[in-house]
């Protein structure tokens, strides 16, 4: 199932500008460079005690949200967060500053020019007032290394090797617009970006990337933009999800993106007595720690003493979901319970895909295609899956045999 771009509803949260939903205010904060030092993860750890539910939540777009804010504590929490350098200046920033950075620190000179190509990006969407009118959603991935990761892709992704950074476009991942420096690819990003919503003011249908490379073709936008777009000759595959031993990193993925309060007060004291200064986010869903022989130890053994995910074939970090009721109140099922129940069902199989349940059209949790995608309405879900088979009217109750079924024969 691909994500529909025709589904877009309201915009997409910030801290400055947080979304109400059934349990209060989510506030999502947005990372600088990808990544949170050891202060500011403590700092939000704190903050979602003082303020939220206590607890962390992990975007698929390697954002961090706090939920259960209510709305008179949203200004103390945002001076909280502005000390530690958590939010931006200007919403209009904030709501465009959408770039989710592969954390990559063990890959060397490439990893430093990625970060050096994130702050160059910042600066143009901060400096460019008519960047401005990006739509909310649309997004920008920094990867490095020597091939194309299908599984974090963004409106434009770039692909950062030596001297080489390829910038592919949604839509069309097999060719590319090719810089020869980061100050190149961060100007050519400017043009790119500007080209796209001179198409969206001249076509309204055109809301993602993907919907202006589908009319024009890859070549067609990159020539907006006035640039050539070529086959590149890169891989372009799924990349295993960065948990367990990285070489010189070690990841941890949490169910879902959730951590919970006592979790994190593990986690930051384990960061704290080990000398981790810092914690790269992963659009998986994970935290990727600079780590060698011994922090690697510590963080394996805490990795399992919270029943969290090192092991890169782990079903949970390919089975996406949204919180459903009661926690949006667009929702018309408890997807949590569900998935959760799913898990349970999925126990002993062999299934290798991508599930998505999603309590309503919109599709949140996950933007990327499924194998097998369970979406809610009127309270039952319509449950596709490969080939043409289709489930309708599949109650929370009868979801995890449904599925277990299907992914049996998938
Ligand atoms: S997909 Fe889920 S979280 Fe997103 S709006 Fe629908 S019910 Fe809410």
């Amino acid at each position: 199932m691909k994500y529909s771009s025709d589904l877009v509803v309201g915009w997409c949260p910030g801290a400055l500008k947080p979304f109400e939903s059934g349990d209060g205010l989510i506030v999502r904060v947005r990372l600088h460079l990808g990544r949170l030092s050891l202060v500011q993860l403590e700092t939000l750890v704190n903050a979602a005690e003082r303020f939220g539910d206590g607890n962390l939540y992990l975007s698929n777009r390697a954002n961090v949200q706090l939920r259960g804010v209510t709305g008179e504590k949203h200004q103390a929490l945002l001076e909280v967060l502005a000390s530690a350098g958590l939010v931006d200046d200007d919403p209009r920033v904030e709501a465009i500053r959408n770039i989710q950075v592969s954390p990559a620190v063990e890959l060397g000179v490439h990893a430093r020019l990625a970060a050096g190509l994130v702050a160059k990006l910042e600066a143009a969407l901060a400096g460019l007032e008519a960047l401005y009118e990006l739509p909310g959603k649309f997004g920008v991935a920094v990867q490095a290394g020597n091939e194309i990761d299908t599984g974090v892709t963004s409106d434009v992704t770039f692909l950062v090797q030596d001297e080489r950074i390829a910038t592919v476009l949604e839509g069309a991942l097999d060719k590319a617009i090719v810089s020869g420096n980061t100050n190149a690819a961060a100007k050519g990003f400017a043009s790119i970006a500007m080209a796209f919503l001179r198409l969206r003011r001249a076509n309204p249908a055109i809301r993602r990337m993907r919907d202006a490379v589908a009319l024009l073709g890859v070549e067609g936008v990159a020539r907006e933009a006035g640039f050539e777009a070529a086959a590149h000759g890169l891989r372009v595959a799924e990349a295993p999800a960065p948990v367990g031993d990285l070489g010189g990193a070690y990841g941890i993925g949490f169910a879902f993106g959730e951590i919970a309060r006592d979790a994190l007060q593990e986690l930051t004291a384990v960061m704290r007595r080990e000398g981790i200064a810092e914690a790269g986010v992963s659009p998986h869903r994970a935290f990727v720690f600079p780590a060698l022989g011994p922090e690697k130890a510590a963080l394996a053994e805490l990795a399992k003493r919270l029943g969290a995910i090192a092991d890169p074939g782990d079903i949970r970090l390919r089975l996406h979901r949204c919180p459903g009721q009661p926690a949006c109140r667009r929702g018309t099922v408890e997807s949590k319970r569900h998935a959760e129940a799913v898990l349970g069902a999925l126990a002993g199989t062999a299934f290798k895909g991508k599930i998505h349940i999603s309590a309503c059209e919109k599709l949140c949790a996950y933007q990327h295609e499924t194998d097998i995608t369970a979406i809610a309405k009127d309270g039952f879900y319509t449950v596709t899956a490969p080939g043409t088979k289709v489930a309708k009217a599949v109650s929370g109750a009868d979801l995890p045999a449904v599925i277990a079924e299907l992914a049996r024969s998938a």
